[in-house]
């Protein structure tokens, strides 16, 4: 298992931004993910798990515990109806592995750069679909780092959120997929999804995607456009000019840089929507 002392994290997140890791390690089976939780649970040190990181602004400061990336627990096999994916896998690995293999049902995820931990627990998606219309099970680990098994039903999934953070770690799930005669249409539904994001979300610069969630009812980003803050700027961030919840790390943007603009985001539509700005990306 590969691990290093006061790993830089920036790089292992799609912002690009943050301080380092007392320690990081890359597991390769669940039995080292084991062992490492059990061991800063000794130490009393925190952890962390850390999918593709494209949700995620880790502070300046850093993280003084083990960073657990999932990176290397990617296998993906099937049943004649479902994809079975360890939490690691990335979402193009298991739509890669649909057009393989003939089996349909999951495009609408195309484009969304996570791994499968990561989107189980934000269940994440695109407007009013997510990924908890396929999946069938999940595998975490309890509080005594035991497998325990869950139908997706006990995962509690509403919009952009689950119960599932109250498991130290989500090991595989299972996914429902069409088996189908032909690729063509997997492929084609992948680009048509890839080029409308392509088309709707800034590009060019890393960021973490949306940073707040959608009020019921009405989008983030329009609030905030309607409140006047595309464009804003502070030190290498800044507020998307195509898509308002989209914050971009222009010019080497710190975490303290991305905070200030959040911060004066809420301001600004408290002030003229009276809503509260809920965060969808997690801060560490
Ligand atoms: C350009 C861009 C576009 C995006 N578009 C969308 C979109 O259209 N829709 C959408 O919903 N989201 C979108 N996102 C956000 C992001 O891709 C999703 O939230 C994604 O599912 C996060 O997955 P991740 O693996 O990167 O998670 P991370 O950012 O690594 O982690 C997110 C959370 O999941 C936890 N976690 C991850 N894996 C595990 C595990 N195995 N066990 C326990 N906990 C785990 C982490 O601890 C953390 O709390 C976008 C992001 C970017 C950068």
């Amino acid at each position: 298992m590969l691990i290093k002392p006061n790993e830089p994290l920036a790089g292992h997140t799609t912002f690009k931004i943050g301080g380092r890791a007392a320690l990081f390690a890359e597991p390769e089976n669940l039995y080292e993910v084991k062992e490492l939780i059990g061991q800063a649970r000794e130490k009393s040190q925190p952890f962390f798990i850390l999918g593709a990181g494209s949700n995620l602004l880790v502070r300046d400061e850093g993280f003084d515990g083990i960073v657990i990336s999932t990176r290397r627990l990617n296998r993906i096999s099937r049943t004649d109806k479902y994809v079975l994916a360890e939490s690691g896998a990335l979402v193009s690995q298991i739509l890669k592995f649909g057009v393989k293999y003939n089996l349909a049902g999951l495009e609408f995820l195309a484009g969304i750069p996570g791994s499968l931990g990561g989107v189980l627990l934000m269940n994440t998606g695109i407007k009013e679909r997510s990924v908890s219309e396929v999946v069938a099970g999940i595998k975490a680990l309890d509080e005594n780092l035991e497998e325990v098994e869950l139908i997706a039903a006990e995962a509690s999934f509403s919009y952009r959120s689950s119960n599932l953070a109250r498991f130290p770690f989500i090991v595989s799930a299972s996914l429902e997929a069409k088996p189908v005669e032909r690729n063509d249409e997997i492929k084609q539904k992948i680009n048509a999804h890839i080029s409308g994001r392509n088309n709707s979300q800034p590009g060019g610069y890393p960021s973490a995607g949306s940073i707040f969630k959608n009020p019921i009812g009405e989008a983030a980003g329009r609030l905030i456009e309607s409140a006047g803050c595309k464009g804003w700027r502070q030190g290498g961030a800044v507020v998307s000019d195509k898509h308002a919840n989209f914050i971009l790390n222009v010019d080497n943007a710190t975490a303290a840089d991305v905070l200030g603009l959040i911060a004066k985001i809420r301001e600004a539509v408290y002030d003229k929507f009276s809503v509260n700005l809920e965060l969808e990306i997690k801060i560490i």
